[in-house]
């Protein structure tokens, strides 16, 4: 039946424990409530809110995945802590202190992977589901051919991406805000940049509102009080580069 299926979705990606930018991007998706909405991985993590952050998306989303940082916070023996950066280190040792049974549960039932609607989706890409960042060209045309969706989903990198194959031309980049790509011209990789940590010179919570319908999507920016995240990452003693970098979007 017509109504089960997903024609409109809103799709997050790298909360990163953020609690005050999930509630205003979570507040945006609500104004025009989508059919269904997607997580792509990395709920905690540098920020100062884990279990809040996870309650939350684990009510609001009928699809999460996985991310490094979620992975890393569990403690997970295939992954490496020495991977990180002595920043994110330090968050995901705090993180994983905090992090209730309930919230650990939710994780470690979650995968780095996932197919819905037609659309193929990966926290980070096809190769390395958990790891690889799309952040070239080469990496964007390897993942493009190692899929066949028409429409491929990624987070992981925090910048919001736009990316069309069209007669085996590769083009478009970052997507800034209230950018439309029209889905019928060919095959898209999307990236709906970060709800928590956006790292492209925009502050502001990012998402993605997908219309497989209309085969329309269209990127959003929600402000949100950047400060009062940078306070209670301060109270909490996390490293302060992870305040001052959400107040720049690096
Ligand atoms: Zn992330």
């Amino acid at each position: 039946m017509a109504q089960n299926l997903a024609v409109r979705v809103a799709v997050i990606s790298d909360v990163h424990a953020n609690l005050y930018a999930l509630e205003a991007v979570l507040g945006a998706i609500d104004r025009s409530p989508p059919d269904q909405i997607w997580c792509l991985g990395d709920t905690v993590g540098y920020g100062p809110r884990p279990n809040e952050c996870c309650a939350l998306v684990r009510e609001h989303a009928n699809l999460i995945l996985i991310g490094n940082h979620d992975l890393v916070a569990l403690g997970s023996a295939e992954v490496a802590l020495a991977e990180f950066n002595p920043e994110a280190a330090a968050a995901s040792r705090w993180t994983a202190e905090q992090l209730t049974d309930e919230s650990r549960r939710f994780l470690e039932g979650l995968e780095p992977t996932a197919e819905a609607e037609g659309v193929q989706i990966f926290h980070g890409s096809p190769r390395d589901p958990i790891w690889e960042y799309v952040l070239t060209e080469i990496v964007a045309l390897e993942s493009l051919a190692m899929t066949d969706a028409p429409i491929v989903l990624v987070g992981h990198t925090h910048v919001a991406t736009a990316l069309l194959l069209a007669e085996e031309r590769l083009s478009g980049g970052v997507a800034t805000d209230g950018f439309e790509a029209p889905l019928e011209l060919g095959r898209w990789l999307l990236n709906p940049g970060s709800v928590g940590q956006p790292r492209d010179s925009n502050p502001d919570a990012a998402y993605l509102e997908l219309d497989l319908g209309a085969r329309r999507a269209r990127f959003h920016r929600v402000p949100y009080p950047v400060a009062r995240t940078q306070e209670e990452i301060r109270e909490r003693g996390l490293p302060d580069a992870l305040a001052e970098r959400l107040a720049h979007g690096v």
